[in-house]
């Protein structure tokens, strides 16, 4: 019988296509095991394997010894390979070149092993994907598409093998040129299309000589401009789950009502599923995982806390590998809203891929999934976990205020700034205006509230720290000019990221990066929630057992923070060390007046023998009015 790993497709014989899927789907079980059986018997000998399984390919051995591993314990392999040793040190087939991922491992792109089985298994699943679109839409194989593809240039490695993003290699191979394809396209990569036909239509149009694309391209709003362009356009192909989402309303905005359709889920190491319901609704879209790709293996991830240790797959009684329908048995179990990393399992063996899915139910055998978000896409201050998943539904909540005045967010990302005390939450958004007018920012009062609404849209931990321990200052929004989101994506390309495989990382690290964005700043506000009601005009008594040290000092905030803070400075300033715990103790209905409290004399006393670490004691006398 012929390996399950290796199956064609006629992209031309939609009903044989759509029997391959059921068949693939009603068997996954079976489909799983044979591919995790071929898997190890191919690679027993590998190095890799070898250190673990001393030569065996047993499956349950496979569960018990061989550990889940992140890409830097593989790179050292990936490296020997890239500077010249045997592609048998982690696989038995030749590797034919190395993909670079969009993830970065010390600044530098992951670097993916590939082999030429790895191209025909991608050529089968694009030639799948065909049949599920032709099944939707009329008319597909007459007519034109237009597709957008971005390839990088190619790096050579020491070994002479080629390291380039996925796309790239596969537009080179001569499995695309010769065949069909639908493709894939991040949002933000489309986007950027769209964008640079914003910027340049006169140019272009001046080279072709059209009336009517000037003509429309010169309206007096480019609402809906890909159907006023191209009207016999069916549908735009473009990832719109994940973090992709937050791009929905923009290309909504230029699409004109036509369906955004995210076909697949995949990435360099592994193409993992498809959308067998590509016309539904980008909040609606579940991928469907494909058994033949690769063996998959789930850990089950808690919300907020990172991850459970324990795995949940079909061997939870290790031996026991016959339920590999049950990918992960939880799955029946809890079904639905379960919250999974997927472990790729290929020839880097149990492999992290570092995604978290959320079950949503099963075509026939196989498990469907959405796509929540990357691990590990976190912003923290003090014990709160941000997620990229929280971060964009608190964004999504607050940019709504926007839309009446006429205002798009079109781009955003975030650091946790910590070079003041308390550190905060920084949001930059880029905003566009509906209509042709220039960028004008919207009022300072109504940003104010977007500041606000972030922070209520965030988790009951953020709103601790920031309501009650105050350990969190307010959070900031740096508006910044049109085109800076460019700018970004071009310096994450110049690092290696590629155009097409680029995503907006929502969580800035790098400091070149925030110096990029800083250096287009137009406006700055700052979230004045939680000011009000929570402390004090006059304070009448404070708290004993007070052991905390977090240090609050005052940042350049907007009023009532500055002088609120300016309360914790007082008390800095007596002691050495501030408090922020203060939001707790006060209790009472702020009034907004001078700063006059920098002036009175301090309103606590410190009984030191605590210490440096520790603050017993505080009083504040009842007619100690603190006017803020
Ligand atoms: P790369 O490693 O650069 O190929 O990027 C692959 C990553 O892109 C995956 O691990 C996901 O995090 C993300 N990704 C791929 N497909 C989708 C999708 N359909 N929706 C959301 N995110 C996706």
């Amino acid at each position: 019988m012929p390996s399950r790993m290796l199956l064609s497709c006629d992209p031309h014989d939609n009903e044989a296509g759509l029997m391959l899927l059921e068949d693939l789907t009603t068997n996954a079980n079976q489909v799983q095991l044979e591919v995790l059986e071929e898997i190890l018997t191919q690679n027993a000998n590998t190095e890799y394997l070898r250190g673990y399984l001393d030569g065996h390919s047993d499956k349950g051995l496979f569960k018990k010894k061989v550990p889940i591993v992140n890409y830097e314990d593989i790179k050292p392999h990936i490296e020997r390979i890239a500077n010249g040793e045997p592609s048998r040190i982690i696989s038995a087939q030749p590797i034919t070149e190395l993909l670079t991922s969009s993830g970065t491992s010390g600044g530098q792109p992951k670097l993916m092993p590939s082999t030429a089985e790895d191209l025909d298994r991608k050529t089968f699943f694009y030639n799948l994907l065909i049949p599920v679109m032709n099944k939707y839409v009329d008319g597909l194989d007459q007519g034109k598409g237009m597709y957008l593809l971005f390839i990088k240039p190619e790096i050579s490695t020491p070994s002479g093998l080629m390291a380039r993003p996925v796309l790239t290699s596969y537009y080179k191979s001569s499995n695309f040129r010769n065949g069909l394809s639908t493709h894939l396209i991040f949002a933000s990569a489309f986007l950027r299309a769209i964008k640079f036909l914003e910027d340049h239509w006169r140019e272009l149009c001046s080279n072709i000589r059209t009336d009517f694309i000037e003509f429309e391209c010169n309206g007096e709003s480019w609402e809906g401009i890909i159907k006023k362009l191209w009207p016999r356009t069916k549908y735009i192909e473009v990832i719109v789950t994940g973090s992709m989402a937050q791009y929905i309303p923009t290309l909504e905005f230029y699409s004109g009502g036509l369906p955004l359709v995210s076909t697949m889920y995949a990435s360099s190491e592994c193409y993992y599923g498809i959308n067998l319901k590509p016309l539904s609704k980008p909040s609606d879209v579940s991928y469907t995982l494909l058994p033949n790709m690769a063996y998959f293996e789930f850990l089950h991830v808690q919300k907020n806390n990172g991850e459970v240790t324990q795995q949940v797959n079909a061997s939870s009684s290790s031996s026991d590998l016959s339920h590999m329908p049950h990918l992960c048995p939880a799955l029946h179990v809890l079904n639905r809203k379960n919250l999974l990393q997927s472990l790729w399992v290929g020839w880097l063996y149990r492999y992290r891929t570092g995604d978290i899915l959320m079950v949503t139910g099963f075509y026939n055998n196989a498990p469907q999934f959405r796509f929540v978000q990357r691990r590990n896409v976190v912003l923290s201050i003090d014990t709160d976990k941000t997620n990229e998943e929280d971060l964009l539904k608190a964004v999504t909540q607050a940019k709504l205020l926007l839309e009446p005045y006429g205002f798009l967010l079109t781009e955003y990302t975030s650091y946790a700034d910590t070079s003041s005390i308390p550190g905060h939450y920084v949001l930059f958004w880029e905003l566009k205006t509906r209509g042709n007018n220039d960028l004008s920012e919207p009022d300072h009062t109504i940003m104010e509230q977007c500041c606000s609404t972030v922070e209520e849209s965030l988790d009951s931990v953020y709103r601790r720290c920031r309501r009650r321990d105050n350990s969190i200052g307010p959070l900031e929004i740096r508006i910044v000019k049109p085109g800076t989101f460019d700018a970004l994506m071009d310096f994450c390309v110049s690092q290696g990221s590629s155009v097409n495989q680029y995503k907006t990382p929502r969580c800035i690290k790098s400091k070149e990066a925030i110096k990029i964005l800083d250096s287009r700043v137009v406006g700055k506000v700052f979230s004045k929630r939680y000011a009000s009601g929570v402390f004090l005009a006059l304070v009448p008594k404070i708290c004993d057992n007070l052991t905390s040290r977090s240090i609050s000092l005052p940042c350049s905030i907007a009023s009532p923070y500055i002088n609120f803070f300016s309360l914790t400075l007082i008390v800095e300033t007596c002691f050495g060390m501030s408090l922020h715990f203060l939001s707790d103790k006060f209790k009472g209905p702020i009034s907004r007046g001078k700063q006059r409290f920098h002036k009175q004399k301090p309103i606590c006393s410190w009984n030191k023998s605590r210490g440096q670490h520790g603050i017993s004691q505080i009083d504040v006398k009842e007619e100690d009015k603190i006017e803020v």
